[in-house]
């Protein structure tokens, strides 16, 4: 395989441009040693207890898009071994999102739940081989044989029972016939291990409560490491990629592979995960602002969520050139944020259509056109592509401009609308403002103006104007609603800033951005737009990239803004 390659992905027609990396080196070599046959087989396991973010896209398109160039497939496999955390609205949500980045899965998703007659039996087998015993000490006794980083363990009482008083309890407490907690079976490795998880780790628990798999067929599950290493053999993963935080757990995982007789032996490869700074990705910490109502659900458009980045008006494709860009290395970094606004900028400013949608208006009457009289404008959907077509606005006598573009006492050089000054209008007329009419509060409430004739499509006579500012007609435009979104944290890393109180993690909730979210309720947008459906994404001329928002109904339009049109985002320390 090439350092560098171009990868298609189902559903678009756009490509990724993919660059090399250590885990690409890795299966080069293993290919040219046909070692697994030179096949190429990997997974993307998830646990079915949140929805997913911005870092699973990570491991999802690493995954995914390895299958892919290698000709190999990958297999989606919920790794679902704790029942009190998992939910079926989370399973639908992690399909639903994988579909949309554009990958699809081997056959049927599969389930660590579906094996666990297997890994039952090889547990019996470990049993047998005298490599796993039921041990009855309490959690707390347990914690305290464990010993520490700088103190070796202790071993358990239970240890040396025979394999056949094992095999009793532990079909016991297969039974039922325990409680929760009251006997684990462990793994018999070695208790003076500088690695704690090789400290004789737990293989099965025993947890009386119904599974959304399996029901109430089982009371006792297997942990995540036992589970893992098996599921990946059992189907044949040749690559099993996981974060780095897993390093240390790979001696269990080979270990484990090393007693059994299963059809294979994985490889484990640990990268770097990925952190982006002004959010978390924690899938932990995201439920709990959802829970805590601190957002508006999963799929908030300021959530790191895929769902949440969907709804924003990310595209599968800017995700996808996104992880490609940020790499896969062992080290482990924090991205910014404006790299993800970066890619899906670069994807909207090819893709979307231009618009004018005026969000925050001022009425203007230009008092030189006739009350009744319409114009039909014709303005290009893309400045660059006229495979787009285009679209045709109207102009009469009231329209609205932003309040932002005009200011009665103008700074120096500003070149927007101002008493006496003149402007044009996008794809339309010069105007000059001629009367300010204000409320009693002195708040300017209306712009009277005149517009020259002679202005549509050429420069004006004798004179420059510099300004050029959007419009929408009053009568002849449609409400909207604009949703603009700003960080969801103030701090870069709203862990570290919370690092002060060591004995409680939801301090990062102090430092959630009360300024994150603002409804412009009266926006008003070109008639153009009038069909838009909830999905569709426009550049509001010089306002950014915005996505109709589900919200969309046929009487008000609902729009999300994406991005800015440029990183104008300045750090809240160098204001
Ligand atoms: P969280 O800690 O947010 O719950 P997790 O790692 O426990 O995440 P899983 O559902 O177990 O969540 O993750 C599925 C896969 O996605 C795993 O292989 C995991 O390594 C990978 N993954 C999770 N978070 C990241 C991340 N930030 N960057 C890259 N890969 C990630
Ligand atoms: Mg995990």
């Amino acid at each position: 395989m090439s350092d560098s390659v171009t990868r298609t992905t189902e559903n678009t027609t756009s490509e990724t441009k993919v660059v090399s990396n250590f885990i690409r080196h890795i299966i080069d070599k293993d290919i040219s040693n046909n070692k697994n046959g030179g096949k190429v087989v990997t997974r993307f396991p998830p646990e079915p207890n949140g929805y997913l973010h911005i870092g699973h896209a990570k491991s999802i398109c690493l995954n995914f898009g390895l299958a892919q160039d290698y000709h190999g497939v990958c297999n989606l496999r919920f790794d679902d071994t704790n029942p009190e955390k998992e939910e079926m609205e989370y399973i639908d949500s992690i399909k639903k999102d994988v579909s949309w980045l554009g990958f699809k899965w081997q056959d049927e998703p599969k389930f660590a739940s579906d094996y666990f007659p297997q890994l039952h039996q090889y547990a019996i087998e470990l049993i047998k081989l005298g490599k796993a015993y039921v041990c009855s000490l309490s959690p707390d006794e347990a914690r305290a044989y464990r010993g520490s980083l700088t103190e070796a363990g202790k071993d358990s009482p239970y240890r040396d029972q025979s394999v056949e008083e094992n095999l009793d309890l532990f079909a016991r407490m297969k039974q039922g016939e325990f409680d929760d907690g009251a006997k684990v079976l462990r793994a018999k490795i070695d208790m003076a291990s500088p690695n704690i998880n090789m400290r004789d780790p737990i293989l099965y628990r025993i947890r009386k409560i119904e599974h959304h798999q399996t029901g109430n067929e089982w009371c006792i599950y297997p942990m995540y490491d036992y589970t893992h290493c098996i599921s990946d053999a059992i189907e044949g993963i040749t690559h099993s990629l996981c974060t780095l935080e897993f390093e240390d757990h790979r001696p269990l995982y080979d270990w484990v592979l090393d007693q059994l007789q299963t059809p294979s032996h994985p490889q484990q490869i640990e990268f770097a995960r990925l952190n982006l700074n002004y959010t978390i990705t924690s899938k932990r910490k995201l439920k709990q602002l959802v829970d805590e109502n601190h957002v508006l659900g999963w799929d908030d458009p300021r959530m790191p969520t895929i769902s949440g980045l969907r709804r924003r008006g990310y595209t599968p494709a800017s995700i996808r050139d996104f992880s490609e860009r940020i790499g896969v290395t062992k080290v482990d970094g924090v991205v910014d944020m404006s790299t993800l606004e970066f890619c899906i900028r670069e994807d909207l400013e090819h893709s979307a259509p231009r618009a004018m949608c005026v969000i925050n208006p001022l009425k203007v009457t230009i008092e030189s056109w006739a009350e009744d009289e319409v114009q039909d404008l014709s303005a290009p959907r893309h400045p660059k592509d006229e495979s787009m077509g285009r679209r045709t606005l109207k102009m009469t006598r009231v329209i609205y401009i932003d309040r932002s573009d005009f200011e009665e006492v103008p700074p120096p050089k500003y070149k927007r609308l101002t008493v006496d000054k003149e402007v044009r209008l996008r794809n339309s007329y010069v105007i000059k403002c001629e009367q300010v009419i204000k409320d009693e509060q002195g708040e300017v409430i209306e712009l009277r103006c005149s517009h020259d004739a002679d202005t549509l499509g050429k420069k004006p006579e004798g004179r420059k104007v510099k300004g050029v500012i959007h419009w929408v007609s009053e009568q002849l435009s449609v409400p909207a609603e604009v949703r603009l979104y700003d960080r969801l944290f103030t701090e870069e890393n709203p862990d570290a800033a919370a690092k002060n109180h060591e004995d409680d993690d939801s301090h990062f909730l102090d430092f959630l951005n009360p300024d994150s979210f603002m409804v412009m309720a009266d926006a008003r947008a070109e008639i153009s737009l009038a069909d838009t459906q909830a999905g569709d994404a426009f550049q509001f001329e010089r306002e950014g990239y915005f996505t109709a928002d589900p919200d969309t109904t046929s009487d008000k339009l609902v729009f999300n803004r994406t991005v800015n049109l440029r990183d104008s985002w300045v750090k809240a320390g160098a204001k």
